[in-house]
């Protein structure tokens, strides 16, 4: 057992913030011998029942729970920063140049060597990862991330057609290879597989029908996707898909929706969308950051909130008002789940902190970019949900990551409030949580991750 004395973050089942400034956090070995969280809360109250046990002291530090990314691309860490005219001409001119090179395994391998530096020195104990179409980019990531003890997801992904040669897989090899890997590799220590379609565009409807049918045979394996990203991306999968409502439904009409099953942007949806994803439990990850760096659009996060008030079936003119929804409505009330991703190499930055801050942003604009919705102020205390308990959540992984309540893996980030001259003057007069988050959400950066501690197995 270890303790660590310091103020302590943390989330309660309904998502409000908890909050030490004198805290305790007590790890060790549950019953498979992994390191989780025994106890948490104020010092004061926890100190006599574990005074023996060694007390690692961090004054004037923040133990919080390790940032949880729902979207990025491990391939395209090399890609991070290049321009292009919007989401189809980035594709490709750089990402397909860029995956190509993932057949090599020792390429791979580099690449994911590096990735999982950058994740743990910005606080990111698990991520949803795309690999590539190439076995050998699964392979690499997934032992990586196993030789560093992490929580990862990651899958091969699948586009059969319109992808340049060196990237294009064949249908029926694609699904072959994807099983494999799930018996392979789902479940070990603490590796999950994600099926993996790019995006419909790029799939044969005999490839997704298949995909459909692998996730129906392993209801445990995740599905990871994009969907509704950028206006031309629409436009294309409707045509492509025209018997589909929309282009989410393609996804559910081929079997790709369910609890596990995340698709980053969700941006150009309209509300039965919405309720589409409310009622499979399926998840968005919203990736700010990358669709601030396309100009894809924003997501619209008052409307998300808002399926979450009507009963299926209402009809739209039915709508309540939005506004200061916190994670507690959207969670008691069965809204639709959603989180935040960094979507590297789209995105411009690994730093949860920048993600978080491009939230807030875009959630004030009062438009998608090419409709008009409400401009709201998340709280901090939301937008630090999103990327850690409730991005958990969105991963069906609650209670076991995302958070420092007693049970969760012991995955977490010491971060230092006072870790550039103007974070500790501005940090130093907060007088409330909520001030002390957002000035750490608008001024923070990987500088302030001292530490980032991953869950051992004895
Ligand atoms: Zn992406």
């Amino acid at each position: 057992m270890q303790s660590w004395r310091a103020s302590l973050l943390r989330f309660d089942p309904d998502g409000q913030a908890l909050f030490d400034e004198d805290g305790l956090l007590v790890v060790g070995p549950n019953a498979e011998g992994r390191q989780v969280v025994l106890a948490a809360g104020a010092h004061a109250a926890l100190a006599a029942q574990y005074a023996d046990v060694p007390c690692t002291h961090l004054p004037g530090r923040i133990l919080a729970p390790g940032f949880v990314d729902l979207h990025i691309h491990y391939p395209q860490t090399d890609v991070i920063g290049s321009p292009a005219e919007g989401l189809l001409p980035w594709l490709e001119h750089y990402t397909f140049p860029h995956e190509a090179q993932f057949a090599d395994e020792a390429h791979a391998a580099s690449v994911a060597r590096f990735f999982c530096d950058e994740l743990l020195r910005n606080g990111v104990t698990t991520s949803l990862t795309f690999s590539t179409s190439h076995v050998p980019s699964v392979n690499a990531l997934f032992a990586e991330a196993q030789r560093r003890h992490m929580r990862l997801i990651t899958g091969k992904v699948l586009q059969d057609r319109h992808s340049p040669d060196g990237v294009r897989d064949d249908t029926e090899q694609s699904l072959i290879d994807t099983e494999a890997l799930i018996q392979q590799w789902h479940g070990v220590d603490r590796l999950g597989y994600a099926i993996t379609p790019r995006f419909a565009p790029s799939c044969t409807e005999a490839q997704l029908r298949g995909a459909g049918e692998l996730a129906a045979q392993y209801p445990d394996v995740w599905v990871q996707s994009h969907v509704a990203e950028n206006l031309d991306e629409v436009a294309w999968a409707r045509a492509l898909f025209p018997d589909s409502r929309s282009y989410l439904a393609i996804y559910a009409d081929h079997g790709l929706m369910r609890p596990r099953a995340v698709y980053a942007h969700c941006i150009h949806f309209d509300d039965d969308d919405r309720r589409l994803m409310r009622d499979t439990r399926t998840a968005a990850a919203v990736s700010p950051t990358s669709n601030l760096f396309l100009g894809s659009g924003f997501f619209d996060f008052a409307a998300a909130d808002r399926v979450g008030f009507l009963p299926p079936g209402r009809p739209k003119a039915e709508t309540a008002p939005s506004g200061g929804s916190g994670p507690r409505e959207a969670g008691e009330r069965g809204g639709m789940l959603y989180g935040l991703a960094s979507d590297v190499g789209g995105g411009t930055s690994f730093s949860p902190f920048v993600t978080m801050r491009a939230a807030y942003f875009t959630g004030r604009a009062a438009t998608t970019g090419f409709a008009a919705k409400p401009g709201i102020s998340l709280a901090p205390e939301k937008l630090w949900w999103l990327h850690t308990a409730g991005a958990a959540r969105a991963l069906d992984l609650e209670g076991v990551i995302g958070n420092l309540q007693p049970g969760c893996e012991a995955d977490f980030v010491v971060l230092n409030p006072a870790a550039t001259p103007l974070l500790a003057r501005r940090t130093s007069q907060a007088d409330s949580l909520a001030e002390l988050l957002f000035a750490l959400i608008v001024l923070g950066d990987d500088r302030v991750v001292e530490q980032t501690v991953i869950s051992q197995a004895q």
